[in-house]
Order: structure tokens, then sequence, then C-alpha cells
């Protein structure tokens, strides 16, 4: 069973299973952004849309 956690991205709330292909965050994008603070987060998967 895979543990999940939310994205470390502040504005992001997709969840993560833990060891996945980003580290702590969902997606390439929100590695990227860090822990920037935006607005909104543009990972572009349906949680933050
Ligand atoms: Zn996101
Ligand atoms: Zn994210």
């Amino acid at each position: 069973m895979a543990k999940t956690a939310k994205c470390a991205h502040p504005a992001c709330e997709c969840q993560v299973e833990s060891g996945g292909r980003f580290g702590k965050y969902c997606s390439d994008h929100c590695r990227q952004a860090g822990e920037a603070i935006v607005l909104r987060c543009e990972c572009q998967h349906p949680a933050c849309r």
C-alpha cells in the first residue's frame, strides 16, 4: 500500500505517492517551482485546475 502526502509545492493540492519519480512533488513543474509562493499551481493535474 502506497503512502501519499500532499505535494510539497504550497499552491499544489495534488497527492503524491512517497518514492515517486519527482520526490515530494507531483510533477516536474512543482519540483522546479519548489517552495516559491504562487497564487495557483499550474502542474495541469485535475486537482489544481
Ligand atoms: Zn498542482
Ligand atoms: Zn504539485
